[in-house]
């Protein structure tokens, strides 16, 4: 799925405008708790946006996934509205996009796919313009991502100093937090918190799990930080981590 969509998704160009955000107003959002694209007016280029999920689309069938088919073909006779289902990714709302799938028969776990990848672009755009605006170490210490909301897909451990990172696997974004504390519900005990290591597997991953609330997250040690792209990747290859967590009773809290 990757091969035939990374090079679209590279070479896609915006299909939505900036978010018009001041300084101000992304400070002001973050320490009431929002991220920062909680509300805002998404505003998405109408054949933009159905150019880039037709594209993806057929390039998924041309490979063989022949359930996008039908997919694509709604997308072709105007069946469906790409800024409506952008939109739904963008606010996490599985269940509206759910509901517009099933009125035409599609596959809703497809659709969802096909559109958030569509949205990835976009909101790597707007985490670059968005992140320099507010400052995040101290100020925004939770499990989902500062600008989009998704839950954060691995942890980092940066450079010299293994300063603890979260990305989000959707936008790109990376902010620093505590290490020594459950990232879902903040217990500090640390007689509840674990780390799980992979018999006989790279180094430089681990799992680390909260006996309080349940929840894991996957480390990893770099030099340097991930590319957004590579994120994706990395939490791909790295999916026996999340056997050996959830194998163990834990799990990853999802959007
Ligand atoms: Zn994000
Ligand atoms: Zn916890």
């Amino acid at each position: 799925m990757y091969r035939v969509t990374l090079p679209l998704l590279r070479s896609a160009g915006p299909i939505a405008a900036p978010i018009p955000l001041t300084e101000d107003q992304a400070r002001t959002k973050l320490s009431k708790g929002e991220f920062l694209l909680h509300g805002a007016a998404l505003v998405f280029d109408h054949s933009a946006a159905r150019e880039l999920m037709l594209g993806l689309a057929r390039n998924l069938e041309e490979v063989g996934l022949v359930a996008m088919s039908p997919i694509r073909s709604a997308l072709e006779g105007d069946r469906l509205i790409p800024e409506e289902l952008l939109g739904h990714v963008a606010d996490g709302d599985y269940p509206s996009l759910a509901a517009r799938a099933e009125e035409q028969a599609l596959d809703p776990a497809l659709l969802w796919t096909l559109a958030q990848s569509a949205l990835k672009p976009t909101l790597r755009v707007w985490c670059g313009e968005l992140a320099p605006l507010v400052h995040t170490a101290g100020e925004w210490e939770k499990a989902c991502c500062f600008i989009c909301g998704a839950p954060a897909s691995l942890g980092e451990l940066q450079g010299n100093e293994q300063a603890k990172h979260l990305r989000c696997g959707q936008c790109g974004a990376d902010w620093l937090i505590r290490r020594l504390q459950c990232i879902y519900c903040g217990n500090e005990d640390t007689s509840l918190l674990g780390i799980l290591y992979p018999e006989g597997r790279r180094e430089n991953v681990r799992v680390e799990v909260c006996d309080k609330c349940h929840g894991y997250l996957k480390v990893v040690a770099r030099f340097a930080p991930c590319s957004p792209e590579e994120l994706a990747v990395e939490d791909l290859s790295t999916l026996y981590l999340d056997c050996l967590a959830q194998g163990r009773g834990y799990r990853r809290p999802q959007r």
